[in-house]
């Protein structure tokens, strides 16, 4: 017979009474703080700064009343930045009425500009957009070609000193420097033990990256208005280039999944990416890039950016609800139902709750579907309720930091458990609140 395995390593005790499991918060990583900024409206990137959430238009930007419309809309979601191709002249000539839209909108969101081919170009001939913008994001794969490569770079460099604004230099896999590549291939071609061609695409993203930060600061930009990220479309592949891109500099990183997909795929490969670099402390700035299903508004990508901060306990947006998922035990849909209606209820409140009621965000609710876990998980919310489950009684016991205060039955049970969250509110985070 073959004999079991113990299901622990030889020696370790069952019972740790030697030291308290750490705490599950990140290690921050140190890096310089910058500052993206329209206005009064300054935020801050980086450093002790929270991790922001940018997010980018899909209209034509030419297109200036779609385009001041969409990143609204982005802004009133949550993103603290907007990004906005500049890709053409009449692109470039839409951006300052697209910036004067927001302002008589009373929307201070900062835009950034992405830049490619031309970008030195539009920089120089259209100063008003120059101006509007609040950021540029340069692709050093993108720049141009041979010796035209460095001039280009250097005049969309000297156009952002010249204006004051920071840059991202933003690589991307997809349109990684072939020059670069092509070296670094040649030289890992002489290696003894050549290095695996997915390693050497990771070390010319980091080495772009890194080089085109150095030759911005020979020109003169500060080093700490200088944002750096490396884009790539799989979760393995950008895990390990943030890691040792981390490790080299002490520039913000900018986090994010390019072509992560649709839908679930998409936000589902960018939270598993994300939330390994996040909880290593490495992310200053997030973007989740979903590809909108059809009918799906843009400002998904954001909902999908502040959830994953919010899962990790790094930002706090909205109230949370935690939720059962249900089982056999409650097969009606009440609790689903109500679990809805709360969350739905919390999220369209919270652009007036936000000002009213300061800290409200951290506010936690509990929906649970019968008495299994229903009671428990109910009192380690703020505010829980536990419906009844198949064969119990049909009362649902509320309970208000840990104490059962009401059992609620009846047709109203929703409308009556709504109240006792407004209550609630009212009297935690209202002005009078002590
Ligand atoms: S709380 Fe009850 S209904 Fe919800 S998953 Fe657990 S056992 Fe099922």
């Amino acid at each position: 017979m073959t004999a079991i395995e113990p299901p622990r390593a030889a020696g370790v005790p069952t019972v740790n009474t030697e030291r308290p499991i750490p705490l599950g918060a990140p290690a921050p990583r140190r890096t310089r703080q910058g500052v993206v900024a329209w206005g009064d409206h300054r935020v801050t990137v980086g450093g002790s700064a929270p991790i922001r959430v940018q997010s980018m238009t899909n209209t034509d930007t030419a297109d200036v009343i779609a385009t001041a419309i969409q990143v609204k809309e982005l802004a009133q979601a949550g993103s603290e930045l907007v990004r906005i191709t500049v890709n053409n002249d009449e692109a470039a000539r839409a951006v300052p009425h697209i910036r004067e839209q927001l302002d008589r909108m009373g929307v201070s969101v900062p835009l950034i500009g992405d830049f490619h081919f031309n970008g030195h170009r539009l920089l120089a001939e259209y100063p008003a957009m120059a101006q509007a913008l609040s950021k540029y994001r340069i692709n050093p794969g993108n720049v141009g070609r041979g010796e035209k490569k460095d001039r280009q770079f250097a005049q969309m460099v000297e156009a952002a000193l010249r204006w004051g604004r920071p840059i991202r230099i933003g690589v991307n896999w997809g349109s990684l420097d072939p020059e670069l590549l092509g070296q670094l291939m040649d030289d890992n071609a002489r290696r003894p033990q050549p290095w695996d061609a997915r390693q050497v695409m990771y070390e010319a993203l980091i080495t772009s990256a890194l080089a085109s930060a150095e030759r911005a600061i020979e020109i003169g930009m500060a080093p700490e208005n200088i944002v750096l990220s490396c884009k790539v479309s799989n979760a393995q592949d950008l895990i390990a280039v943030y890691q040792e891109l981390a490790r080299r500099c002490d520039y913000p990183l900018h986090l994010g999944l390019t072509e992560a997909g649709m839908g679930t795929k998409g936000t589902v490969a960018s939270a598993a990416a994300l939330a390994v670099l996040l909880q290593q402390g490495i992310g200053d700035t997030i973007r989740v890039s979903l590809t909108p299903q059809p009918g799906e508004p843009r400002t998904q990508e954001v909902v999908v950016a502040l959830e994953i901060l919010q899962a990790l306990g790094l930002r706090a947006f909205v109230p949370s609800v935690t939720a059962c998922p249900g089982c056999g035990r409650t097969t009606s849909t009440v609790f689903q139902e109500l679990a809805k209606q709360i969350d739905d209820h919390l999220r369209a409140a919270m652009p007036i709750w936000r000002s009213r009621y300061p800290g409200v965000e951290n506010l936690r609710l509990a929906v649970m579907g019968c008495i299994v876990n229903g009671p428990g998980e109910s009192k380690h919310a703020d505010i829980g309720i536990s419906l009844p489950g198949t064969g119990e009684a049909p009362a649902a016991p509320v309970y208000v930091d840990g104490q059962k205060v009401a059992t609620l039955r009846g047709e109203r049970i929703a409308e009556e458990f709504r109240q006792i969250v407004e209550d609630y509110v009212a009297r935690r985070f209202g002005s009078g609140a002590g």
